[in-house]
């Protein structure tokens, strides 16, 4: 028997039967535990008698527990956008990473399937989700927030040949994941309005959507079809985010609008819908979301926008 062997027997008595059967790779022993019914205390002093435990497996120096719980109602928030390339993948991870910063339990799922970016944005590449009981179990961002991505379940670009049954099974399988204390989940949704997107929204009911346009009128031409196909579906929508708007020169300061300016307000407003704020286009924005590093994450000009948006979403859920 090897030591992990041993060490996984000894698990379920000290967890009677609630967890996974462990695994390690490069030092790190990552688990489920079931905690449905239990305190916190109790799920803490669980937690805390499995670390104790699992650091003393030789070549364990790190250990990760999935705590899942009875399965209940996600709230699902879909991120939207008419067309690809207007960043809505960058504010489907930042609004996540912003809303749980705010206290939230905030789950992420990358549904867009043409190009799954969230693996990066958020720096879980190298992660491979486990599955118990034929639900996936989510893998865990370094920031904190449980997600999963097509990138997670298939190799990038082999997702492209997919058909749409196929698509919309392998969607469902990441909502209906074990999310464990997750309330509310941030769906990066596949961009477009096509059949793909209409059966995702009927089949999974989000609570609402937040649409991702850049300023300039043929993308806000896009946006419009993607708010006109979730109200067709009964999506309410919680409001419109312009992305890429104003570009500060790094050199010499000097903001200027590629794309127009205010067009995206101006849009919301005629729509009927709410206005949630503007992400300027800046190159910081681009290399922090390339390096895994989203700058909700911190405290910066940036961080502040997405952050703000945040707290519009969060009144939304919250009414
Ligand atoms: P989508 O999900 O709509 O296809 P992405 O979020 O993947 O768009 O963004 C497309 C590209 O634009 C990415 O390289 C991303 O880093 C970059 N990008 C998105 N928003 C900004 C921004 N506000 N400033 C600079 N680059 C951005």
């Amino acid at each position: 028997m090897t030591d992990l062997d041993s060490f996984a027997a000894r698990l379920k008595t000290l967890t009677g039967g609630r967890a996974s059967t462990p695994r390690v790779k490069d030092g790190v022993m990552t688990l489920a535990l079931e905690v449905g019914g239990l305190t916190a205390d109790q799920r803490d002093a669980i937690a805390a008698a499995i670390r104790e435990g699992a650091l003393t497996v030789p070549g364990v120096s790190d250990v990760r527990i999935a705590m899942t719980a009875e399965r209940k109602e996600l709230r699902i928030i879909a991120v939207g956008s008419g067309k690809g390339g207007v960043g809505k993948s960058t504010l489907s991870a930042n609004l996540a990473v912003a809303l749980k910063r705010l206290g939230h339990r905030v789950g992420l799922v990358d549904a867009d399937i043409y190009g799954p970016s969230q693996a990066r944005l958020m720096a879980s590449e190298d992660q491979k989700p486990q599955a118990r009981d034929k639900h996936l179990i989510p893998v865990q961002s370094p920031v904190g927030v449980p997600m999963l991505s097509m990138a997670h379940l298939v190799e990038l670009g082999r997702a492209l040949a997919w058909r749409g049954p196929m698509v919309s099974n392998a969607l469902g399988q990441l909502i209906d994941a074990e999310w464990g204390d997750v309330e509310t989940l941030i769906v990066d949704m596949p961009p477009g309005t096509g059949d793909i997107q209409l059966s995702m929204i009927q089949k999974h009911k989000p609570a609402g959507v937040v649409i991702v346009s850049t300023p300039q009128d043929l993308a806000l031409i896009d946006a419009t079809r993607a708010v006109n196909l979730f109200e067709q579906a009964h999506v309410p929508l919680i409001g419109l985010v312009e992305n890429m708007a104003g570009y500060a020169c790094p050199h010499c300061g000097e903001i200027s609008d590629p794309f127009g300016a205010g067009g995206a307000e101006a849009a919301a407003k005629e729509m009927g819908m709410a206005f949630l704020g503007r992400i300027p286009l800046a190159i910081d924005i681009r290399r922090r979301s390339d390096a895994g590093d989203p700058p909700a994450a911190g405290d910066d000009v940036h961080g502040q926008a997405f952050r703000a948006i945040a707290e519009k979403v969060a009144e939304y859920v919250a009414r």
